[in-house]
């Protein structure tokens, strides 16, 4: 019998965090996964936030094909600003039942493509069980209904599934999972449902999700955080524990420990609505009948969706936000061309069919990580913005709720500090690459033939 597999996302922990703390050994739990295993550092997506990301660790592909664009984007279909939570100003901002409708529900049921199946769907297609503790992109094939009752929809999850207190497969005695310091925190409901799940060993594969430690460095900034690493490791300690320590939980158990995205200090914040302040724009306050353009902002990154009727094209959008000094990358299609404006200079690109890219402009244009690729598929999503604007280094665009995190961190934009992911395997193979690499490498490690997952263009 092969071994069974965990999953560990520890949401916005930089590869330097991750380091820094396995050198000094100041996360014992994180330093003995690291002593047995093998260690890289791994490329996200783009757009660099937490929705598109663990999609895009859930089904292996890029947004092109799962198709959630980012935290908060233009439903062109129903004509309607969907807002999975940039903050709490923002959630208000839309009104909360709807923004925590589209963050728990809709995302996993409409938006998320059928096309492009979970790692749950896969493997409990399989005949293999699944659990899912708080990642937030959890479709499988499993009906569950929620703790609270009717007033919140069933969802489809895997066979076991702890979801925020919301939804529970199963009794396990976890408290309630809160973010509050004096009452708990969401991570230690993690280690409470897991250590539940490895005492009795009732998975084949295990996601087990983190969210404390980017919450915290939102806070505190990138680095600053070692509060919240400390409760990380605690959770990812109790798991161990919960085996009978750390060389027991290996003999049963393969390791996959990453994060989705990383994280930048943010010196300014600024409202991108300041590039387009002669035109009207749509808000979060209502129907707003001749408004031209929507900015999804949040975070460090932007989409600005032309809307039906609008004058403005895309020329004069992407000009605008060239202008604009928190802005450090414009990026749009042109025709079957993606089109990447930097420093004045520009660039374009499009697949060469044999898994290269033809170009012209200085390619070093988009020395971003993965920059070709991770461009291009967010572009190709077609719910993606007309135009996208990558923020400057220290900058931030503020949310729908005005929110920002000056003298903190934050993340979504295409450079290396809010893309690069620590990436560890313990017994699990090589250390997958890009965030995308996941999923077939754990159908691969637990016996489950996939597709090719990432189709280039
Ligand atoms: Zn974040």
């Amino acid at each position: 019998m092969s071994r069974k597999l965990v999953l560990i996302v520890i949401d916005g922990l930089t590869p330097q965090v991750f380091e820094d703390a396995v050198e000094r050994g100041t996360a014992p739990a994180l330093g003995f996964l690291a002593e047995h295993g093998e260690y890289r550092r791994g490329v996200s997506t783009f757009p660099s936030l937490t929705p598109v990301c663990l999609a895009s660790i859930a089904t292996g592909a890029h947004p092109s094909q799962h198709g959630i664009p980012g935290l908060v984007w233009y439903d062109r279909d129903h004509g309607r600003i969907v807002e999975y939570g940039s903050s709490f100003a923002a959630i208000r901002a839309v009104g909360s039942r709807r923004a925590i409708r589209d963050a728990v529900i809709t995302m996993n049921r409409d938006h998320l493509s059928r096309e492009t199946p979970t790692m749950f769907e896969t493997l409990e297609g399989a005949g293999l069980t699944t659990a899912v503790v708080n990642f937030t992109v959890y479709r499988g094939p499993v009906v569950h209904r929620s703790t609270l009752g009717s007033i919140v929809p069933a969802v489809e999850g895997p066979s076991r599934f702890f979801y925020y207190s919301l939804f529970e497969s199963d009794r396990t005695g976890a408290p309630l999972a809160i973010r509050d310091r004096s009452l708990g925190s969401i991570d230690a409901y993690a280690a409470s449902v897991g250590r539940w799940l490895v005492t009795r060993d009732g998975f084949d594969f295990l996601v087990y999700y983190l969210p404390d430690y980017d919450f915290a460095s939102h806070a505190h900034g990138p680095g600053g955080a070692e509060e919240a690493l400390a409760r990380s490791d605690a959770a990812v300690g109790a798991l161990l524990d919960a085996a009978g320590g750390g060389d027991a939980f290996l003999e049963r158990y393969e390791v996959i420990l990453c994060s989705d995205h990383g994280q930048t200090g943010v010196r300014e914040g600024v409202q991108l609505e300041r590039a387009f302040g002669d035109l009207a724009l749509l808000s979060s306050r209502g129907p707003h009948y001749d408004a031209e353009l929507f900015v999804a902002a949040s975070n460090r990154v932007a989409q600005v969706y032309r809307l039906p009727g609008a004058r403005t094209g895309v020329e004069d959008v992407a000009g605008r936000l060239e202008g604009d000094t928190a802005v450090d990358a414009v990026l749009f299609r042109a025709g079957d061309e993606a089109v990447v404006r930097r420093h004045g200079e520009e660039l374009r690109f499009r697949p060469d069919g044999d898994g290269a890219w033809e170009t012209s402009g200085d390619e070093a244009l988009l020395s971003d990580p993965n920059g070709f690729e991770r461009v291009w598929q967010a572009l190709a999503n077609p719910r993606a913005g007309d135009v996208l604007a990558s923020a400057a280094e220290g900058y931030e665009f503020a949310d729908i709720g005005g929110s920002l995190h000056v003298g903190g961190g934050s993340h979504g934009s295409l450079v290396a500090g809010d893309s690069e992911v620590p990436m560890l395997s313990v017994g699990a193979g090589p250390p997958p690459p890009r965030i995308v690499d996941i999923a077939p490498s754990v159908a691969r490690r637990l016996g489950v033939e996939v597709a090719a997952a990432v189709r280039v263009a």
